[in-house]
């Protein structure tokens, strides 16, 4: 599911659910003008009145009003039915799915205008409502008695009408947890500047390669940097940030299948099996180098040289990955220390 903005699927489902009564409420309309149930037929002219214009409400924001008056219409509805038709038409399902829908409308009222409805309040309302409507029905007896064949299809109608509603809502409030949960943990594992996974998430994947004892030909290289500081001083911080975002660029485009990780700071890290070895990581490494070294970064008609020290190490037998992670920085430390802009293994 593309869900482009949580408001845009509150809105939609605010409206699929206005849409929704207001056609239910026309077909109510018209069978209850041919059944000649005149107190429904009166109360569904109010109600297609509501819906009308509750598109009207849901367009100018008024996200609270449209659903309190749907409750309220719901509320009234379905009292009124289940005392004209008696429980065997099905109008007290409504209540039922109310009790349970009036959750995901408050979910619609906080996400679009910030307020909660009091759902449980209504949840319980309508609850209260169902079992009142029931015993006022059994007392007074069926005002307007249809015959079977009527009663029969009523109840298929709103049994239908009430499974819809509530399928439609729950599957929307499940996608959208699937939705958060995979934002949030997005969040969690990527850096938001440059979009590459960061330490967090590096160390915990390796963890898993190390558990599963897969380690075998990994390489760890730790990218560097030099004088980054000179360009946050020299061009200013947004220049550093275009900078990082630049080199993140060339570290993803030489990396191949290496996972390439925001280690924090101006520092990236390439990890991952290198099957030819020293040889093999050093050719690529030294592409990142060269590539780097010969690219003229321009920011603000600014043209910026850099250069980068990287230090790698291989996975030895029976290191933790802090001894492999320490081993890559010592090498960056030797590179860094004689002259910078080197591949040091
Ligand atoms: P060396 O060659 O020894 O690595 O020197 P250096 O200047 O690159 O390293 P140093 O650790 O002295 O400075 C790193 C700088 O990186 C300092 C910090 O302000 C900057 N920096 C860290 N994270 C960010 C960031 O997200 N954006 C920007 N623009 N700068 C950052
Ligand atoms: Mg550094
Ligand atoms: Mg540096």
């Amino acid at each position: 599911m593309n869900l482009s903005s949580d408001k845009e699927v509150a809105r939609k489902s605010l409206l699929f659910l206005n849409t929704f009564l207001l056609i239910v409420h026309v077909i109510f309309l018209l069978f209850f003008s041919i059944a000649q149930v005149t107190v429904m037929a009166i109360m569904n002219i109010f109600s297609v009145i509501s819906y009308g214009a509750g598109f009207l409400l849901i367009q100018k924001s008024k996200t609270n009003h449209q659903i309190v008056i749907t409750f309220l219409e719901i509320m009234i509805h379905m009292f009124l039915a289940v005392l004209c038709l008696g429980r065997d038409c099905g109008f007290q399902l409504y209540f039922i799915g109310c009790a349970a829908v009036v959750f995901y409308a408050e979910y619609f009222s906080v996400r679009l205008v910030g307020r909660h409805i009091g759902a449980v309040f209504m949840s319980v309302c309508s609850g209260i409502l169902y079992f009142i409507a029931l015993s006022v029905s059994r007392n007074v007896g069926v005002l307007y008695p249809l015959g079977q064949g009527l009663q029969n299809t009523l109840m298929i109608l709103n049994s239908t009408a009430v499974f819809i509603v509530c399928i439609y809502f729950y599957s929307m409030l499940t996608r959208i947890a699937a939705y958060y949960e995979e934002a949030l943990s997005r969040q969690a594992n990527h850096d938001k500047l440059t979009g590459l996974v960061n330490r967090f998430y590096l160390i915990d994947h390796l963890q898993q390669i190390f558990d599963a004892g897969k380690m075998k030909n990994y390489w760890l290289a730790i990218v560097d940097i030099d004088d980054f500081k000179m360009i946050n001083d020299g061009f200013g911080h947004n220049c550093g940030d275009f900078v990082l975002k630049s080199m993140t660029s060339i570290i993803e485009s030489c990396c191949g299948d290496l996972i390439a990780c925001r280690w924090g700071g101006e520092e990236f890290v390439m990890v991952g099996a290198m099957p030819g070895g020293a040889e093999a990581e050093s050719a690529v490494l030294e592409t990142v180098r060269n590539t780097v070294a010969e690219r003229e970064f321009v920011y603000d008609g600014n043209r910026i040289k850099l250069t980068i020290t990287i230090g790698a190490a291989p996975y030895l037998e029976n290191q933790t990955i802090d001894d492999w992670i320490s081993a890559a920085d010592k090498k960056l430390y030797i590179g860094k220390h004689s002259g910078k802009n080197q591949v040091v293994i």
